[in-house]
């Protein structure tokens, strides 16, 4: 597989390049300022012992505290989580919080440990790092595969190991730890928000648009529910194990499929190995042949390097919105952009997340509690802010949209 840090730095470099970046700039940027690594010892339930290698790492904080998801998932590898870290930078940025950019993660598949497996886990990653994170130091967050559980537990073993109750240091949190109303949807939110802009400026009609979405967790399944209700077509999902799509292209209710997903752990009930099945309501196909199937809207809210060069080709979307991390490869983008396809790039798509992670900083610090609604007003004129100042930059520079947000970003981070 391709190194996302290596992908990541080609990105930087084409921006760097566009916008004239000063040389000792593009430098501190390409390399992360701290990476902190260590092996975390739990013992499973059986009364085994075992170690899982774990990374933080602090890419730059030109802007603020570090800020970044945690992320658990069996391919982590530092490699990753560099290039996530430097993504939090440039995506805290075009957002315009006061943050810069880091990201953690462990080498673990967390499903197939036992809650109390994962708790150990969760807090054995505080017990490692704590000395390196704080409300103005470092603050992590959920990533793929961590929740507000997760956060609760790690908060509650930053209080352990300092003797001091700062909800501040990790966002994402739960309500009743002092979490943010909206910050669950935030990312969906904020992805949704950049999209409906798009689709009016383009005068698409929602229920004539045919959408897919990659991936069923936290995000993509929040982004079916938005699309669904605004009267979108969600003509196909995948999780991480199954796709469906739907072949009479009416489009599938969202609730219907996040019942399917909480009952049977996938969006997908099938069992037969066929690559398309005759199921009744809909077909099934296998999970890589999602994001060809004809559509045009498609929505990546998996991992990275999903559509790369072997795959690009037979892309037949209009519009990619990337609500997770790198998941178009450099290497296949040109091929993208050369048929017209606007690509909303992940550092300015996905942002909703982290910026409502700000406000739950925010609220933590000055201890207030902001409604749901406060939330979700705060957040859209920033997305859109965010979008417009994007468009423009593609525009002035004559670039794609990715290139653009970055620019935004180094400006800022340079000032
Ligand atoms: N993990 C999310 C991201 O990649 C959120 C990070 C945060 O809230 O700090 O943007």
């Amino acid at each position: 597989m391709t190194d996302p840090f290596k992908n990541a730095m080609l990105q930087l470099n084409k921006a760097a390049k566009i916008m004239g970046l000063k040389k000792d700039f593009l430098k501190s940027l390409s390399q992360p300022k701290r990476i902190l690594k260590a092996e975390i010892p739990i013992t499973l339930d059986n009364g085994k012992k075992v170690k899982f290698k774990a990374f933080r790492v602090q890419h730059n904080n030109r802007r603020g505290p570090y800020k970044g998801g945690i992320r658990f998932h069996q391919q982590v590898s530092l490699e990753e989580v560099k290039a996530l870290s430097f993504w939090m930078t440039i995506k805290t940025s075009v957002v315009g919080i006061p943050f810069g950019g880091g990201k953690g993660g462990i080498i673990v598949d967390p499903h197939k440990l036992s809650k109390t497996e994962l708790e150990r886990l969760s807090r054995g990653y505080i017990k490692a790092f704590y000395k390196y994170i704080g409300p103005k130091v470092d603050v992590p967050a959920p990533d793929v595969n961590t929740n507000s559980q997760i956060m609760d537990w790690m908060t509650d073993e930053y209080t352990k190991l300092t003797g001091k109750k700062q909800p501040a240091v990790i966002t994402g949190k739960s309500i009743a730890a002092g979490g943010s109303l909206g910050r669950n949807t935030a990312t969906a939110d904020g992805g949704f928000f950049i999209l409906m802009n798009l689709v009016k400026k383009l005068k698409m009609k929602p229920k004539n648009t045919r959408v897919i979405i990659q991936g069923f967790g936290n995000v993509g399944g929040n982004m079916a529910d938005s699309l669904y209700h605004a009267g979108f077509k969600i003509v196909g999902v995948s999780d991480a194990t199954t796709a469906i799509i739907d072949p009479k292209n009416k489009g599938f209710d969202s609730h219907v499929i996040e019942k399917i997903k909480e009952k049977h752990g996938r969006v997908d009930i099938c069992t037969c190995e066929k690559i398309y099945c005759q199921c009744k309501n809909h077909k099934h196909i296998i999970k890589e042949k999602l994001l060809e199937y004809p559509c045009d809207i498609l929505i990546l809210a998996a991992l990275e390097n999903q559509i790369t060069k072997t795959n690009v080709k037979k892309i037949k979307a209009k519009i990619i919105l990337e609500l997770a991390n790198g998941p178009t490869a450099p290497q296949a983008e040109p091929e993208l952009l050369k048929k017209g396809v606007i690509i909303i790039p992940d550092v300015l798509a996905n942002a909703g997340g982290v910026t409502v992670s700000y406000f739950e900083w925010l609220q933590n610090m000055k201890n207030q509690k902001w409604s749901q609604n406060q939330v979700k007003t705060k957040l859209k004129p920033i997305m859109i802010k965010a979008f417009e100042q994007t468009q423009k930059n593609a525009k002035r520079y004559k670039t794609d949209l990715r290139t653009a947000a970055f620019i935004s970003a180094l400006e800022r981070i340079i000032k």
